[in-house]
């Protein structure tokens, strides 16, 4: 890499659009606790929905709100809640209630509002089906804050008296879509019946079909809406960037970060992350797995990032690791590669990023790792830009393998073109004597290759995570009369597998059962269930081929509708 002039690389506080809204979390009204847990956790700045969902929150109004998973949707309900509630609570019973539709989220949710809520002595309690439900009445007879609950075990709290709703003052509908999907609409309707009237609601969905605006209209009072991908016009002309996008779970993240670059060999990157904590740990990550990195946040002083940009115009760092508060204005020209290592929180966030490279009709490549949770996000972006973003495999290590002898290949023709070999001549002659000419390029050719394709201690193989198709355009499903649901989703062979429950109609079954049964007693959410046929004696649950086993130890182990089932893979044709 050569050393090039800068244009500019000081962050600078204005913001991309030029607009003077609020970027900073200690002017939406905040109290110092939340702050204080916000800057223990790096988040460097509000994403465009907590902008805008924050301050009406916090003034106590009702909220309908586009947004899916990645926007940074959670916090932006998690904390005006948080502001609003009394502090250092003792006993009593819960002044929020949050409903999701599995128990994953009902986990992620209320891990979200224990990190932001640790310093206001935040009590919060997840309660889902599966879970011991002595725990869940102990922990709700001392006294919670905040309930995250699945609509089902919900419920069954309140028929037993053990969930009291009087006291709400919040409550919250997340991922909604999914919940009526999963045919929860009655569960939550019945619910909302034991909320006190005198209550905000906040609804969030990532799409907007008719029966949620329905619900909308009934239980929300003249809610603020807020859509992510449709207000804001992403200005500007789109830069010459090669897009593409890896599915990936967050543990594997790392590892597909060093394999993506391997095969692109980049001559400088920068790498995106959301927070200056994620910054700091990917940096030392990435230095661990020897890629020569350099942290860039708003954590630092001037000083400290001169010295970063100094060391990746000369050349001795190839990648910047960076949050994009860190990264505004910053201009380098060797930069090749834009690299998400998460989704970003809105689509002019993402053409914002892109910009760093491509420009001056030089060509760019941006990769985006997204968790397959984010990929709806990847969607509204390319919506939104009206470019495509092409899902690329993993590079498999077979792969890599085949990348890296090009690149010695590559090596050692431009050796041949323009290098002075004569010096060396004698002592091909010299092993000539004793082997064949063959033998002895192939030996320089192994040594050759050890220097310019040092291999990666990272073999392993990351695995590929099968995409699921937009659900925009999927025909609305699984309401309680319904016994099939999932219309969008794939259907038998391929991979997926037909899961065989010894229950159906006859013994009261419904979707929402199942559903319920096996989101609750497994790690998979309700979204990678795929169709569902009840028939008198039975039912077919569609899953994924690599869950299906987890499925079944996990049915086999657990009741339906009070009863013991036989569950097997079904081989067709045995029923
Ligand atoms: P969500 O869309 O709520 O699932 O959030 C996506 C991720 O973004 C979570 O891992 C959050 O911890 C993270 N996050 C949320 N808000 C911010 C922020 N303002 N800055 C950095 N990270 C954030």
């Amino acid at each position: 890499m050569s050393s090039a002039p800068a244009q500019h690389d000081a962050p600078t506080d204005t913001t991309p659009d030029g607009s003077d809204e609020a970027h900073a979390f200690t002017e939406l009204g905040l109290r110092a606790e939340l702050l204080g847990a916000l800057a223990a956790l790096g988040y460097e700045e509000p994403t465009p929905i907590q902008r805008e969902a924050i301050p009406p929150l916090l003034e106590g109004r009702d909220l309908l709100g586009q947004a899916a998973t990645g926007t940074g949707k959670t916090a932006a309900f998690a904390l005006p809640l948080l502001n609003r509630m009394p502090a250092h609570r003792q006993g009593g019973d819960p002044v929020a209630l949050v409903l999701v539709p599995t128990r994953e989220l009902a986990v992620q949710v209320s891990e979200a509002f224990h990190r932001y809520g640790k310093d206001l002595g935040a009590r919060v309690l997840p309660i889902y089906g599966g879970q011991p439900i002595g725990r869940q009445l102990r922990a709700l007879d001392s006294g919670v804050d905040v309930v995250v609950a699945t609509p089902g075990r919900a419920l069954d709290h309140i028929a037993r008296g053990t969930l009291r709703l009087g006291g709400l003052a919040t409550v919250v509908l997340d991922e909604a879509d999914e919940m009526l999907d999963m045919g929860f609409a009655e569960d939550i309707e019945a619910i909302l019946e034991h909320a006190p009237a005198q209550r905000q609601t906040v609804l969030f969905s990532a799409t907007m079909p008719g029966r949620i605006d329905g619900m909308a209209r009934q239980h929300l009072r003249e809610p603020v809406r807020i859509e992510i991908g449709r207000e804001q016009q992403v200005a500007g002309e789109a830069p010459r960037v090669r897009q593409s996008a890896y599915i990936v779970t967050r543990a594997h993240k790392p590892a597909a970060l060093g394999r993506v670059l391997d095969v692109e060999s980049p001559t400088a990157a920068i790498v995106f992350c959301r927070s200056r904590e994620e910054v700091d740990r990917l940096t030392e990550t990435m230095n661990g797995r020897g890629y020569r990195s350099e942290a860039l946040h708003g954590g630092m002083s001037q000083e400290q990032r001169d010295r970063v940009m100094g060391r990746l115009r000369a050349g001795t760092a190839d990648l910047l690791v960076a949050t994009d508060v860190a990264a505004r204005g910053l201009d380098v020209e060797q930069l090749t590669h834009v690299v998400n290592y998460d989704v970003p929180s809105a689509p002019e966030s993402y053409v914002h990023r892109i910009g760093r490279v491509g420009r001056a009709g030089r060509e760019g490549v941006a990769i985006t790792l997204a968790e397959p949770r984010e990929h709806r996000m990847l969607k509204t972006i390319e919506r939104v830009t009206g470019q495509r973003i092409t899902i690329d495999k993993i590079p498999t290590v077979a792969d890599m393998r085949t990348r890296r002898l090009e690149l010695t290949q590559g090596a050692l023709r431009e050796s041949l073109l323009e290098d002075d070999l004569d010096p060396f001549r004698v002592i091909v002659e010299t092993l000539t004597d004793e082997f064949d000419l063959m033998e002895v390029a192939l030996a320089a050719v192994k040594l050759a290759h050890e220097v310019t394709s040092p291999g990666s201690d990272d073999e392993e193989e990351i695995p590929q995570v099968p995409v699921r198709g937009p659900r925009e355009g999927r025909p609305e499903a699984g309401g309680r009369g319904g016994d099939r649901r999932g219309g969008g989703r794939p259907r038998g062979g391929g991979n997926t597998a037909q899961v065989f429950i010894g229950l159906g109609r006859r013994a009261g079954v419904r979707p929402q059962d199942l559903v319920g049964a096996i989101t609750g007693e497994t790690g998979i959410s309700g979204r990678d269930i795929g169709s569902i046929e009840i028939a008198d004696r039975f039912s077919l649950v569609e899953v994924p081929q690599g869950v299906a086993d987890e499925v079944i130890a996990g049915l086999r182990g657990s009741t339906i509708k009070g009863r013991k089932a036989t569950v097997r893979r079904d081989r067709g044709g045995d029923r």
